[in-house]
């Protein structure tokens, strides 16, 4: 086993050279802290189970396992997890351990089937009841005194009086009797309808509208992309979400297709055929039609005797079928949008489908400025900087209006992602890219991506405040957020997918007794546009002991605060600087573990915090990730996708990016409805005469050995060989065979499951594209650089073992 050279890209900081011979005794892989059996010990213990949330401090199921949720006073892990649920009582505590104090909070998270759905609450005219000093809402941390005419707010202490319509008795316990029958008094979650003082204006919001944008320039059409889009829009407008209970949506399209000049289309019901209006100049852009520009699909679709919308993207493909136009414009496409739903006072998304860098001359117009000669240098953090001026001012004028930008992205070569997803990483939005898009291989894979992405339950127009007990206080935000001063997270539109990151501070000693407290309130418009606000409540524990922070930390929520805290920073700071503070605080955390909590053992022991003991691979893999391991071989925009992509996930999409699954097909019972238990991300767990499935969340190979048996590639690709196996192939054949079944459902059920659709890639062992599946083999030697988990475990230990002497 090679170890690392020093002064490796990906390298970890100062490795000894001496780590690169052959080490002295060869350590058992097996021996060191494994993910998976981790993920398959708590699986085993609490999946299947139902996780109640009355108690302070408690530490939910890891994001892997299976369980059901049953809210009795704190919100779900799924909405909020966090580093420790046992925050040390002062602020040197935390600082002589330098574990972070953070929440990874995500308002809209998907529920299970089995799980209670959020309770509205409508208070009618008053509004919901908020402390008259901290403005936190009522929620069970309340503490009813005074015959129940009074309460004390649990985050600011303040003694309010209850509002005679809300006056209840208390019972002989101190809690009121119509305790169970309201949610904000029994439930850590629930949502609030807000009164006009919540809506802009004084004025209730209109519903939300979603505006295509369709790059029609030469590349678009001849690879038959725009047909692909039309031709799915058909159906996809049919399902368009609309909220629970409501028969049709309540959102409005609209539809704008564009290269150098922008073209809107006036589908007003009234009209024989759609008219076509173009603005070619995009210097100062305005939307040339404000009626008909808009419409509520369910009429458009219906409407006799042509539907409008059907025949608009029937026409679009064939009127631009024989264009020349390469060039097209960007930053004016994003502004005609904000126009529209300005025009129409409604919030609402674009989503972009777009393929080149924008070099029309138009505002935003860019140049390539690719240079790997920055990689590994000082200026490598450039790469990842957006260009500023006319598109910061965007994504402020874009979260202004509720404005939220989802980019599709169809590159052929470099197009400065740093700078265009800028926005979309302000608003809410997601950034979707196929390189070298074709419709044969990629075209299902983006198809799904975008139907997912429409039908995603979301909240449009948000603003989001953390508030905390006394003691301790949020002071960053990671996310695809927007912040306009230290408080207030706005977000132009946030979806189940999107995660928020929340670091804390101490300002004062947290008690023991009392705990900590944390309230996330959301305001938002929902979809049918009803102003609504969602609150989040969370109790945690407070100790004067470390043991207890260490007994109570989260390591998949930690990575995740790692993950954004250092993708953040290569905008700022050269990568090695970042990956030896990761190294550095790695090191820093466990020694301090070893110190305080250990019992006493042999220095040359490695002893590791059982709660954190598979902390060390995923820091690891995290410095080999694109954005962080400085190779000349990756390219700058496919870092910088990752790295906008990483601020906005939770903690399933961090876990799973870090730790692929790494499943073993070729020996399970078919019979049984059980998935395979995943293998150690690594070479060697690999067989010549295996099958393995491997996913991130974002790519997804199945992996062939040189001496997979016929039978089984004749089950699975009704071929006789694996000679036969085409190179291209992005599905599998439908077989009617127990195996074929079985792997197909494999497949089918984590594309639906995993927020991104994943593009299956089949490699044989030992063919050239084996390299991409073999990135991302996490525990091995990084291909582009960086250490193995073995290695870097030793170099922790030293590190760990000098920082005790
Ligand atoms: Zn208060």
């Amino acid at each position: 086993m090679a170890g690392p050279h020093p002064g490796m890209p990906g390298a970890f900081p100062g490795a000894p050279g001496g780590l690169a011979g052959p080490p002295q005794k060869k350590l058992d892989p097996d021996s060191i802290p494994s993910i998976t059996q981790v993920i398959e010990d708590d699986q085993g213990k609490q999946g299947g189970t139902v996780y109640k949330t009355n108690v302070r401090g408690q530490v939910p199921p890891l994001v892997t396992t299976d369980f059901t949720v049953q809210d009795q006073g704190n919100a779900s892990p799924r909405f909020i997890r966090c580093t420790t649920y046992s925050l040390p009582c002062t602020a040197d505590l935390a600082k002589q351990c330098q574990v972070p104090l953070a929440s990874i909070i995500k308002p809209f998270a998907s529920l299970q089937k089995n799980e209670t759905p959020l309770y509205v609450v409508n208070h009618g005219e008053t509004g919901p009841i908020r402390c008259n000093r901290c403005k936190a809402y009522m929620c069970p941390y309340m503490q009813f005194i005074d015959g129940g005419r009074r309460y004390q707010c649990g985050f600011c202490n303040c003694v309010n009086e209850v509002p005679v319509f809300y006056f209840q008795h208390l019972d002989h316990m101190g809690q009121r009797v119509d305790f169970y029958e309201r949610p904000e008094l029994s439930l850590g979650s629930y949502e609030f309808v807000a009164t006009l003082d919540y809506c802009k204006n004084n004025k209730p919001p209109n519903p939300p509208a979603y505006i295509f944008m369709i790059d029609v320039s030469y590349n678009n059409i001849k690879s038959g992309l725009v047909k692909l889009i039309c031709d799915e829009l058909k159906t996809l407008l049919e399902n368009l979400p609309s909220e629970e209970g409501m028969e049709s949506s309540a959102i409005k399209v609209g539809f704008v297709t564009y290269n150098k000049v922008l073209h809107f289309y006036n589908v007003k019901s009234a009209l024989a055929q759609p008219q076509m209006m173009v603005v070619s100049d995009t210097a100062e852009m305005f939307v040339p039609l404000l009626d008909g520009f808009l419409n509520n699909v369910t009429c458009q679709l219906s409407h006799d005797p042509v539907p409008l919308l059907s025949s608009l993207l029937d026409q679009i493909p064939d009127m631009f079928a024989d264009t020349n136009e390469s060039e097209t414009v960007f930053v004016p496409v994003i502004q005609a949008g904000v126009e529209a739903f300005k025009a129409a006072e409604c919030s609402g998304k674009l989503f972009i489908f777009h393929s080149s860098m924008p070099t029309a001359e138009a505002p935003g117009k860019l140049k390539n400025r690719d240079d790997k000669k920055l990689v590994n240098t000082e200026k490598e953090k450039t790469l990842f900087q957006p260009q500023k001026g006319v598109y910061e001012q965007l994504s402020k004028d874009c979260v202004a209006q509720g404005c939220c930008v989802d980019l599709f992205l169809f590159p052929s070569q470099y197009m400065d992602i740093a700078t265009m997803a800028d926005v979309p990483s302000h608003t809410g939005g997601s950034v979707y890219k196929y390189n070298n898009f074709q419709v044969e291989t990629d075209g299902e894979h983006f198809l799904r991506d975008l139907r997912k992405d429409v039908r995603k339950s979301i909240g449009f127009d948000a603003i989001m405040r953390v508030r905390t007990s006394t003691g301790f206080r949020a002071t960053e935000f990671f996310g695809a957020i927007h912040m306009n001063n230290t408080t207030d997270v706005e977000m132009a539109a946030v979806d189940c997918d999107k995660a928020i990151t929340v670091e804390f501070k101490h300002d004062d000693a947290l008690s023991e007794e009392t705990g900590a407290l944390m309230q996330c309130a959301l305001l938002y418009t929902t979809i049918n546009g009803q102003r609504r606000l969602r609150i989040h409540n969370l109790s945690l524990n407070c100790s004067l002991q470390l043991s207890e922070l260490f007994k109570s930390c989260e390591t998949d929520s930690l990575i995740n605060f790692f993950s954004k805290s250092a993708c953040r920073a290569i905008l700022n700071q050269p990568l090695k600087n970042v990956r030896e503070i990761l190294v550095n605080q790695t090191a820093h955390m466990l020694a301090c573990y070893r110190k305080n909590c250990a019992s006493p053992s042999a220095a040359s022991q490695l002893i590791l915090p059982d709660a954190m003991k598979v902390f060390p691979v995923y820091v690891n893999s995290l410095m080999k990730t694109a954005p962080l391991v400085g190779s000349t071989e990756l390219s700058t925009d496919d870092r910088a996708h990752q790295r906008l992509a990483i601020m906005g996930m939770g903690v399933e999409d961090t876990q799973l990016l870090l730790y692929p699954r790494l499943t073993p097909l070729h020996n399970m019972d078919v019979s049984s409805e059980a998935l395979p238990a995943p293998v150690r991300c690594s070479e060697e767990r690999l067989t010549d005469s295996g099958m393995f499935l491997l996913e991130n969340g974002h790519s997804m190979f199945l992996w062939l050995g040189q001496a997979s048996p016929p039978d089984l590639i004749q089950s699975i690709f009704n071929l006789p060989s694996l000679a036969h196996l085409q190179g291209n192939m992005c599905a599998l054949p439908e077989l009617d065979n127990p195996l074929s079944i079985k792997v197909r459902s494999i497949i089918n059920g984590l594309i639906e499951k995993r927020p991104n659709s994943m593009k299956l890639q089949i490699v044989r062992q030992k063919d050239k594209p084996e390299m991409l599946f073999r990135q991302f083999l996490v525990e091995d030697k990084g291909l582009h650089g960086g250490a193995s988990y073995m290695d870097f475990l030793c170099y922790v230990h030293r590190e760990i073992r000098q920082l005790l002497t």
